[in-house]
């Protein structure tokens, strides 16, 4: 059994503001792009706002609504690096799998330092405790056998703040949470999964996986695994240099474009010209940013994870949403750029190739990917007990 941490510092950026300026601690504060023209959203709040019920990412506009005397503050992003890079040092002295998930979270794999330092509870505990007294910031952690319960934890009590989810009472403690805390579960796919039924983390661990499976894809398979508690995936060394390979498309425009529809017509071209260089490489690509730069020349840039994926349709749906949550059509857009990164080879992860192969047209190449097949569906078999699956679901045109 591992233990793993999930380390999330609270609310980032403006905890740091606060560092640089403790004034900003006693009123209402919230960091956002451009403070001046109070248009954009909410980066990141500190605890008074947060009791105005401001949230992340909210327009301005709405936030002051809620909170007049609200006081606004620009990013300083070189100092949110840096701020980045001390908290994942003092990680480091605990265990050296630290693997970076976000500029204010990391996962830590801690199995083999608990000889040497204590329980992992005890862990997390001098972990929390050393940030906040060197530092100055507050860190809230979960603690669990892997990554997708760890950060399920760290989301569940903040700030400064420590959340166990262990073997004997994980479906007691997430069972009963909304399917959207799941990650990798966005709105879309929510409103599938509610659809079928599937309301909360209890349900989809219980819910009927082959039917998951046709309906969303291969994406479901995993999510019912993620909620059965089997998540395999390791935390990276801190040294492993992730493959830095990205691909981005941009478009300049010969007069500067306000329309919404055009805007979002011409994501569509962007991403098909990126979906198809993944194919040809065989990557699949784990998040999606979107650049504008307007005509003023201000630009703002924005990044989503997603999960791995090389579909021209997935990757447009996250780009529109980061496209509507940032823009609001006040300033007529000179140069449009879209990208996706965290590139992964396609060949990880030999139980989802079970559903590429439903797609082979070939003859003869079924063939050979039958011998494929079996040796995948006893694996299944094994994994599943009860799910019998048998050679006809799979080789199915
Ligand atoms: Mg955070």
């Amino acid at each position: 059994m591992r233990s793993i941490l999930h380390c999330d510092l609270n609310g980032f950026f403006a905890s740091v503001e606060c560092l640089k300026r403790p004034e900003l601690k006693n009123v209402p504060m919230a960091v956002c792009w451009d403070p001046k023209t109070r248009h954009g959203v909410i980066l990141a709040k500190n605890e008074l706002a947060k009791k105005y019920g401001i949230y992340t990412p909210e327009t301005v506009y709405s936030a002051k609504k809620k909170c007049p005397h609200l006081v606004l503050v620009s990013p300083h992003h070189e100092e949110y690096r840096k701020y980045s890079k001390l908290v994942n040092q003092i990680y480091l002295k605990y265990t050296d799998r630290v693997e970076p998930f976000s500029i204010d979270e990391s996962f830590l794999d801690i199995t083999e330092s608990l000889d040497l330092f204590g329980s992992a509870y005890h862990i997390a505990y001098q972990i929390k405790e050393e940030v906040k007294q060197t530092l100055g910031l507050t860190i809230s952690v979960g603690v669990s056998f892997n990554k997708i319960f760890a950060k399920l934890g760290s989301d569940m009590k903040k700030p400064d703040a420590i959340t166990v989810i262990d073997e004997k009472h994980y479906q007691e403690i997430l069972y009963p949470l909304p399917i959207e805390t799941m990650l990798f579960v966005g709105k879309a796919t929510a409103s599938t999964l509610r659809k079928m039924r599937i309301e909360t983390i209890g349900d989809l661990a219980r819910c009927d996986v082959h039917r998951l499976v046709k309906k969303i894809g291969k994406l479901g398979l995993e999510l019912y695994e993620y909620a059965n508690g089997r998540d395999d995936r390791e935390v990276k060394l801190f040294t492993d240099k992730r493959e830095a390979k990205s691909i981005s498309r941009g478009i300049t425009f010969q007069s500067d474009i306000q329309d919404s529809n055009i805007l979002i017509e011409k994501m569509g071209v962007l991403v098909e010209d990126i979906a198809k260089n993944l194919r040809k490489q065989d990557y699949k690509a784990s998040s999606v940013a979107l650049i504008l730069k307007f005509s003023d020349f201000s630009v703002i840039s924005r990044q989503r994870k997603i999960f791995k994926t090389d579909s021209y349709h997935e990757i447009l749906k996250v780009a529109i949403d980061l496209f509507h949550e940032n823009y609001y059509a006040e300033k007529p857009v000179r140069k449009l750029t879209l990208g996706v990164g965290n590139l992964e080879n396609k060949k990880d992860n030999i139980q989802l190739d079970l559903f590429e192969l439903q797609s082979l047209k070939q003859k003869d190449e079924k063939q050979k990917k039958m011998a494929q097949a079996m040796h995948v569906m006893d694996q299944m078999n094994e994994k599943y007990g009860n799910y019998k699956i048998t050679f006809g679901n799979i080789i199915k045109k």
